[in-house]
């Protein structure tokens, strides 16, 4: 599988919702690759905006200093939040990225063509509106733009788009969003402006190929980077021959990759993406994040306060497939402390404290198998809550096994027998818990290896009694 997130623009720090996208990502990649599917997961930077520019102006910094510094804290939230991506990509300064761009121009230039256009513009969307105010809620007024552009011919695509949506040659989840996307099309396409004046875009991008007074549409130039990444064979490997590629995204940016990006591709005769996977939003402490969110919204400082799992399990196990959830420091709190220190925690502490204490620490043979956990298909259907949720069951039924059996009362082939089905259980947790928290996994994988066990140790602490909240 051949899995992308898409490349922010770097106006800013990264926020709690590119943290959604990546760890959904992180959770899809581990997953197929614990299957033994070869995965590429590849994830990146927007450099080329006019917003960069515009942000970089407003701080007083040349955009070159802005960028470097806003991508390398994109880039650098791997550690914190146990990130697996294979790939990096900067468009400004992927080696491979500018001349892909221009090919692709080029195998697009029978649908360009100048034309004279008066519009109305929004630099936060980086995009035209046929009136205002922005309907994403820009609050900065649309800029009036008149300039002669190069336009693509998207409306010559709008049948060629609807059949490949329709016969899910490319599958658009939740469903919701592939209607939105084929009414869309269904009502007519027209013709899309793919070039910005250089002037105007203070000369930051990549320009025009044979008009160097136009720099190429930031959206055109971003969207290439799915396939300017892939240099040499790996361009065969993962966008000609895998059977799978899916891009991962936000609501707000779904047009451009349902729509403009496989008519540039069938434009270009290249091949399509299959998989179109749409996230809503978050929102922090019943607000839309923005700068002054601060810490509250800030991936790393959630880290650095209350520790991955806990940060990757509220997004994970909190947040609907389908509309916008809203994260408090409380409700992460809670939930780590209910499910990970209380449910999971609690329950490997039990069972290897049982094993010293009734076998001396040593495994017996597996007993019973406990629930199977349906994560496949959660994940197939993109919906990590129902993924995390079945996880969870298994927690569950192994607490619920411990009441039921009560090892403590048993004969020593009674205690031998139970024991053996929960530390088996407590196993499959932790291969099953693997892709969406890879180090509490580890922990629980360490805690219940071997034939003698180790002895006991917390493995989470408990985040509201530790004082962290206040
Ligand atoms: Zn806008």
């Amino acid at each position: 599988m051949y899995l992308t997130t898409t490349i922010p623009y770097v106006n800013a720090r990264p926020h709690l919702g590119h943290a959604l996208e990546l760890v959904q990502a992180d959770v899809l990649a581990r997953h197929h690759r614990r299957r033994g599917e070869p995965v590429r997961f590849q994830t990146g930077t927007d450099d080329n905006s006019l917003k960069n520019v515009l942000a970089a102006e407003a701080a007083g910094v040349p955009v070159r200093e802005l960028v470097d510094r806003n991508a390398a804290a994109f880039e650098g939230l791997r550690g914190p939040l146990d990130l697996s991506f294979d790939s990096f990509i900067r468009t400004s300064t992927h080696p491979g990225h500018r001349a892909g761009v221009e090919r692709i121009w080029e195998a697009t230039r029978h649908d360009l063509y100048q034309r004279h256009y008066e519009g109305l513009y929004c630099v936060g969307c980086e995009q035209f509106y046929p009136e205002g105010p922005c309907p994403d809620g820009h609050e900065a007024p649309l800029q009036r733009v008149s300039e002669q552009n190069w336009f693509f011919r998207l409306s010559s695509y709008q049948d060629a788009l609807s059949e490949l949506i329709r016969s899910e040659r490319l599958r658009i989840e939740p469903v919701a969003r592939r209607n939105e996307v084929l009414a869309f099309i269904e009502a007519g396409l027209d013709d899309l402006s793919v070039s910005r004046s250089a002037a105007r875009a203070r000369g930051w991008g990549i320009p025009v190929p044979g008009d160097p007074d136009q720099v190429v549409y930031v959206w055109w130039d971003a969207l290439a980077n799915y396939v300017t990444a892939l240099e040499g064979d790996d361009y065969d490997r993962w966008w000609v021959s895998e059977r799978r590629k899916v891009h991962l995204m936000g609501k707000g940016v779904i047009r451009f990759h349902a729509v403009y990006w496989p008519a540039m591709l069938l434009s270009a005769g290249k091949p399509l993406p299959t998989g179109i996977f749409v996230h809503d939003y978050l929102t922090v402490g019943g607000r839309k994040i923005s700068k002054s969110s601060g810490d509250a919204a800030d991936p790393v400082a959630l880290v650095d306060a209350y520790g991955v799992d806990a940060v990757r399990w509220w997004l994970l196990r909190e947040v609907p497939r389908v509309g916008d959830a809203d994260f408090t420091e409380e409700r992460l709190v809670a939930r780590a402390d209910e499910d990970l220190a209380n449910g999971l925690g609690n329950l490997v502490n039990r069972v290897v404290t049982m094993v010293h204490r009734f076998l001396d620490g040593h495994v017996p043979a597996a007993g019973e198998e406990l629930a199977a956990v349906p994560v496949d298909e959660a994940l197939e259907a993109f919906d990590f809550r129902r993924a995390a949720a079945a996880v969870w069951t298994l927690v569950e039924e192994a607490n619920r096994y411990v009441e039921r059996t009560q090892p403590w009362r048993q004969s020593r082939a009674g205690q031998e027998a139970a024991l053996g089905t929960l530390v088996h259980a407590c196993r499959t947790l932790a291969v099953q818990l693997e892709p969406f928290l890879p180090t509490a996994a580890a922990r629980v994988a360490a805690a219940v290896a071997g034939e003698r066990l180790p002895r006991p140790e917390p493995l989470f602490r408990r985040l509201a009694t530790a004082g962290v909240a206040g």
